[in-house]
């Protein structure tokens, strides 16, 4: 049975109303004071930092968007009874709210709708910290041991989950269609493996509005917007 590997980034989530925020030319690298409040040490360090950082959260279009066609058009593919696993560097959730079995999803940085304890590692529903922050905890603090409490996405200075990487290989390694959508390919090491699945065999695709590195090694480059293109792509691979 054919394998599709999807490697999703920001540009898939732009349809449902939530910016680029890592990317090269990303909400946080352009502005250093807002990429403070997403680099670990600075977050560990300055109470100031985590009280901004509640409050930007609570303010994020994220926890309140919707799945997109595109989204969908995951999901479908995966009903449709293909084998189907989705590599993601977004951190909204979108893919599982579209339907994808939690199983399927695996998120390179993490995701935006849990919180985890810097100390106990004892992990939480972000709506339930809001809550609490909007009743007054400008910084909340973790409800079994009283450590600091972080958003359960990866922050700049912090390494991926060798865990996940490790799957994520593994899956471009395996698949016989690696799709790249969303993503300019420019972060590692997400953006290398489309280089793994092409090295391995896989047939490459990249949907993107923008050029990437990885274009001249794509068996096809898909120009047009995602919320048209992806759902007539992916239905070709339909089992
Ligand atoms: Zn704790």
């Amino acid at each position: 049975m054919t394998l599709v590997a999807i490697l999703s980034g920001a540009g898939i989530s732009t349809d449902s109303g939530i910016p680029d925020y890592r990317g090269p030319n990303g909400v946080w690298r352009r502005d250093p004071e807002a990429e403070k409040l997403v680099t670990y040490d600075a977050y560990m360090s300055d109470p100031e930092i985590r009280r901004r950082s509640w409050r930007m959260r609570g303010d994020s279009p994220a926890l309140r968007a919707e799945p997109n066609a595109g989204h969908r058009a995951v999901t479908e593919l995966e009903r449709s009874g293909t084998a189907v696993r989705v590599i993601t560097q977004n951190v909204d959730g979108l893919h599982q709210l579209a339907g994808m079995p939690e199983r399927k999803v695996l998120e390179l940085h993490g995701t935006a709708r849990s919180v985890v304890c810097t100390r106990c590692h004892a992990r939480s529903a972000m709506p339930d910290a809001l809550d609490r922050v909007a009743a007054g905890e400008d910084d909340p603090a973790c409800l079994v041991c009283g450590g600091i409490l972080k958003s359960a996405t990866v922050m700049f200075g912090e390494r991926l989950d060798p865990e996940v990487l490790g799957q994520a290989l593994a899956i471009a390694k395996a698949c016989e269609v690696f799709v790249a959508v969303g993503t300019t390919l420019q972060v590692h090491p997400a953006a290398s493996l489309a280089g793994v699945a092409a090295d391995h065999g896989a047939r490459l695709v990249v949907v993107n509005a923008e050029p990437t590195p990885y274009d001249d090694r794509a068996d096809e480059v898909v120009r047009e917007p995602i919320g048209t293109s992806l759902p007539a792509l992916l239905r070709g691979f339909h089992a």
